[in-house]
């Protein structure tokens, strides 16, 4: 499994510091989030951070990175069309 560099994971808890709406927080005590997944990556407290404004500061960070890039680059495609399925219509 992919596991984000440290640091990554340090630029990752400022991103989200910098997006934090609200000065005090009982549920990340501040911090911006609330823990760290699998994957080594921060998990936002979405009672004070602003995860739109996280989410974009990442994705600039990301672009920044070449190493970054191919683990996110689902990241980055908009969910206009997914593979075209042609449902080849069977029926008599
Ligand atoms: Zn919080």
């Amino acid at each position: 499994m992919y596991r984000l560099d440290d640091k990554h994971l340090e630029k990752a808890k400022e991103i989200v510091l910098s997006a934090r709406k609200k000065k005090s927080c009982k549920v990340c005590y501040d911090r911006g989030y609330i823990g760290v997944n699998q994957q080594n990556m921060v998990v936002l407290c979405h009672k004070c951070v602003d995860a739109e404004k996280a989410t974009e500061e990442w994705k600039k960070y990301v672009l920044e990175n070449e190493d970054l890039k191919e683990h996110y680059s689902e990241f980055f495609e908009e969910e206009d069309e997914n593979t075209e399925e042609e449902e080849a219509s069977e029926e008599k």
